[in-house]
């Protein structure tokens, strides 16, 4: 499934440019995933790579959006063209 962020959020800006399908957009005070974007980095990455960097453990599973490991790999080849 798509992550999304909580209002946690600092606005850090250190997620934005780690992830590999540019699914994470600025915002005051919180930024918010794309998740017709956000694959949890399947395809590009072992695991979430902004949930590693977010100081603020802030980012989290969107239940809204369920996928399978196999949707969330043809979303990332879909995305990739
Ligand atoms: Fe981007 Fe990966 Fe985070 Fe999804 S899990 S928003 S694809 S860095
Ligand atoms: Fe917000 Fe976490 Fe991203 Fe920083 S790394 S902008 S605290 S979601």
């Amino acid at each position: 499934m798509a992550l999304t962020i909580t209002d946690d959020c600092t606005a850090c800006d250190a997620c934005r440019p780690v992830c590999p399908n540019e699914a994470i957009a600025t915002g005051d005070p919180s930024y918010t995933i794309d998740p017709s974007r956000c694959t949890e980095c399947v395809g590009a990455e072992d695991e979430p790579q902004c949930q590693l960097v977010c100081p603020a453990d802030c980012i989290i599973p969107d239940p809204k959006h369920p996928e399978s490991r196999d949707q969330l790999l043809q979303k990332y080849q879909a995305l990739r063209g």
